[in-house]
């Protein structure tokens, strides 16, 4: 038996099986025989766990006003030539509409980041409206950066379920090359504690492939969402964009979409054999590297697709990298032609449910909730 097979058969058993070292190894393989060895053990505890099942949550990219300015997205503060856009309430709820009408189930509210008593007033009504328009049924996801506690108690009690906020890199040395000094790390870690206090499904995630990171990176970062005892899981690879300081000297090439699709998979195969039951998306990060970078997400161990129900009309001006796909397509197009990728490779789509993660269920069952 090779030294991958034996890795892999422990990790499939059973969660929490591996050490870093082995995490790394299997992040750093790039042998095809051995991908597809590492894809298919990942897919069968996905399986086990969720079935042939895909979740889909209809994501609504509710503005581009951010006060941060990480280095490597398109619409940080410094970037002077984005045109900004903030969705009116209307216009949200004609998106949640939109995705009534898809049955996609769960919706994700997403914008850059701003902290004002105006805008959590502004969530806060939005949600209760949502929920009242859904009878509570609808899962709501908030991907709307860092908040205080108060905020996200708020925000809970309004109706929210799920938050997701990528850490983005867990080692600290890499986190300071990529954010400006004020950005902390640890405030980070922090709200991740406030949100489970308030009981949220818990999401974090990071980007994949960035300068300098290593295997021994990656594998720190799903020790890390183990430490977290996150529920959900969102990461995809690092993208450039030209108009930012990092992405501005890194070509996008087909060789760098073909390498960084490799390893955004690599990380989805070992999270799965690591957590095993817990929610992991195929980001659209994947599908701007490869048509059907979701469907190869999903047969390395991913379960829930995010996809844009945002009106076609503001796309453009939510690049946060190269190439991000279906800025022209409808979302009644964009949900055919994924039922139709997800027929082809022999999943089923979760219409009309929450599709909750297993993780969540798995604790409150733990604490008698
Ligand atoms: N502002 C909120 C936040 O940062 O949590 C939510 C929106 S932000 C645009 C969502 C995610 O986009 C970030 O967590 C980051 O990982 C990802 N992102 C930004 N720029 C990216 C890039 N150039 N390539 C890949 N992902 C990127
Ligand atoms: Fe703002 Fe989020 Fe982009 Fe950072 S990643 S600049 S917080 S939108």
């Amino acid at each position: 038996m090779s030294r991958i097979t034996e890795i892999l058969a422990r990790a499939v058993r059973e969660p929490h099986a591996l050490t870093r070292d082995e995490l790394a190894l299997l992040l750093a393989q790039r042998d095809p025989g051995a991908q597809r060895e590492i894809y298919a053990a990942a897919y069968e505890v996905k399986v086990r766990h969720v079935g042939r099942v895909v979740s889909l949550r209809g994501i609504v990219e509710m503005g581009n006003v951010c006060a941060k300015n990480c280095f490597y997205c398109g619409i940080r503060r410094d970037n002077r030539v984005l045109e900004r856009y903030q969705l009116d309430e209307p216009e949200i709820l004609e998106a949640v509409q939109r995705n009534i009408a898809l049955q996609y189930g769960s919706i994700v509210l997403q914008s850059g980041e701003i902290e004002s008593e105006a805008h959590t007033l502004f969530i806060e009504q939005l949600l209760r409206k949502i929920t009242a328009m859904t009878d509570g049924t609808l899962g709501i996801t908030l991907s709307l950066g860092e908040q205080t506690a108060d905020t996200f108690r708020r925000w809970r009690s309004a109706g929210a379920h799920r938050y997701l906020l990528r850490i983005e890199t867990s080692n600290p040395r890499l986190y300071a090359r990529f954010h400006p000094a004020d950005h902390s790390l640890e405030r980070r870690r922090e709200c991740l504690r406030h949100l489970r206090t308030y009981d949220y499904q818990v999401g974090s995630g990071v980007m994949s492939g960035l300068p300098g990171q290593t295997c021994g990176d990656l594998a720190d970062d799903i020790l890390f969402f183990h430490e977290m005892d996150v529920d959900m899981i969102g990461m995809g690879p690092y993208i450039p964009h030209h108009d930012t300081p990092l992405g501005r000297d890194i070509p996008f090439t087909k060789e760098y979409a073909a390498s960084h699709l490799n390893i955004g998979l690599n990380v989805i195969a070992a999270t799965r054999l690591y957590l095993h039951n817990v929610n992991i998306a195929a980001t659209t990060a994947l599908h701007a590297l490869a048509d059907d970078g979701r469907e190869q997400g999903v047969l390395a161990g991913a379960n829930v697709i995010m996809p844009n129900v945002s009106d076609v009309a503001y796309r453009r001006r939510y690049q946060l990298y190269e190439n991000k796909p279906a800025f022209d397509e409808s979302a009644e197009e964009s949900r055919d032609e994924l039922a139709r990728r997800l027929q082809g490779i022999g999943e089923t789509i979760n219409w009309n449910k929450r599709g909750d993660s297993p993780r969540y269920a798995a604790r409150k069952l733990v604490s008698g909730e």
